[in-house]
């Protein structure tokens, strides 16, 4: 290809890739133009085919939490790939992968290794549902879960970026297999639980949304959802795929301090390369072939470049004093010169930040705290901020429902022009 710039590459693509893109959370619909087509990426800078450089927080959508192409990751991958990408039988590094993760999520006791995260909430539900015999699952309005038939009901991210958070091609005995609650509504899943008495398997819910944007559980929900789990014989199943090593070391469960009974892994556990995982208390995990009946497999799960790329990643965070609280202040640091903005120049917005992960929500709106908050948004406000973001070199998610990353590879400049951008930005949407 000696395509030189974005738009003739997105013309292109269009031609045999369906809107020209891999997933759809990449297109550009919802905020306008084409998709800028990378290059390249180092530390915390995207570069386009058009030679433009951006501050990136998308973070490839949360994996990159140490930036791009950390030199560690990059010589791990290297070595691993002189020894042999894959061969479908066991390895050392899966055995220190699994040793990391449980050492890391004390929740979980044993872990199996897939391919993405939509591969880890699918089986997670699977076995959720082959251990307690039954058949009925709990999602919340707004969450995403990756594109399992179960979970494209009222789903966030991208089907709702798109309009299209009930997807055809779901039979209906799918859909009628799952119910949905309102985020933030404990009442809404006590109900639920009433009317299906014994028949729900599990609950399943980003402890944190990110797919939404930003929005943290009351502690009044999340307890109360623990509790309804058990007093009904359900599982709790967190979706931690980008909550994950991400808002803090032992993830969301961390810090709300709430023990679930599975964990769904991805993003960052893979370093980059496509990797997710689930694990839980091992009663429950020994359901799994080839122990238990429950059948869950992958020709390429645990290979040895994703375990390389991840493990590299898990131990940096592990390992370096510090890390997430650093990282904690540089998102801070961002998000109280975005608010200063917004005040500054009496733009309506509310800003939801949990650790690295954050979201500014053009609104009227005091907070957002649910679903209906969230769709109260101007998208549209939002996409004039998204495009004159872009044009002054700051890449954000091309989304109102998305979350945005900052990696420990922003510098205090980086941070700082970013907030200047930022202003100026809103200074243009004034006039
Ligand atoms: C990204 C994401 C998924 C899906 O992971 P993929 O690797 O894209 O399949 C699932 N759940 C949550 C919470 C996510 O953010």
């Amino acid at each position: 290809m000696n395509t030189q710039n974005s738009k003739e590459a997105y013309k292109q693509a269009v031609k045999h890739i369906p809107g020209g893109v891999n997933s759809p959370v990449r297109a550009f619909n919802s905020v306008g133009g084409d998709p800028i087509f990378i290059e390249s990426a180092k530390g915390c800078k995207v570069t386009d085919i058009d030679k433009n450089e951006y501050i990136d927080y998308v973070g490839s959508w949360g994996p990159m939490i140490l930036g791009h192409s950390h030199p560690d990751v990059v010589e791990a991958l290297h070595q691993a790939a002189i020894k042999g990408t894959s061969f479908g039988a066991p390895t050392l590094m899966e055995t220190e992968m699994a040793e990391l993760i449980c050492e890391m999520i004390p929740s979980i006791e044993s872990v199996r290794m897939v391919n993405s995260g939509t591969e880890a909430t699918m089986s997670a539900l699977r076995l959720a549902r082959g251990y307690t015999q039954r058949d009925l699952v709990i999602k919340f309005e707004g969450c995403y879960h990756g594109h399992g038939d179960s979970f494209l009901i009222k789903a966030g991210s991208g089907a709702l970026t798109l309009g299209t958070p009930n997807s055809p091609g779901i039979t209906k005995g799918t859909a009628r297999d799952t119910l949905t609650a309102s985020y933030n509504n404990l009442d809404s899943v006590v109900q639920l639980f009433a009317e299906y008495k014994d028949q729900i398997a599990a609950v399943i819910l980003e402890p944190v949304t990110g797919n939404m944007g930003v929005v943290r559980p009351t502690d009044e929900f999340i307890q109360g959802i623990r509790k309804a789990c058990t007093d009904n014989g359900a599982l709790l199943i967190f979706d931690e795929v980008m909550t994950g090593f991400r808002v803090a070391k032992g993830g969301a469960q961390e810090i709300l301090g709430i023990t679930p009974d599975l964990t769904t892994l991805g993003k960052i556990i893979g370093g980059g390369l496509p990797v997710g995982a689930y694990g839980g208390k091992k009663e429950i995990m020994d359901h799994l072939a080839p122990n238990g009946p429950v059948y869950q497999a992958g020709t390429l799960s645990g290979n040895p470049m994703a375990m390389a790329a991840g493990l590299t990643t898990l131990k940096k965070l592990h390992h370096t004093e510090g890390f997430y609280e650093e990282l904690g202040e540089k998102a801070a640091f961002l998000v109280a010169g975005l608010q200063k903005n917004l005040d500054d120049l009496n733009f309506p917005a509310v800003i939801n930040r949990v650790g690295s992960m954050f979201t500014v929500f053009f609104t009227e709106e005091k907070e957002v705290n649910n679903f209906s908050d969230v769709m109260k948004c101007d998208t549209d406000m939002y996409a004039k901020y998204f495009r004159l973001g872009l044009e002054s070199g700051i890449y954000t998610a091309p989304s109102q429902f998305e979350a945005g990353f900052v990696s420990i590879a922003h510098t205090q400049e980086d941070l700082q022009t970013t907030i200047d951008n930022s202003y100026k930005a809103l200074q243009q949407l004034k006039q």
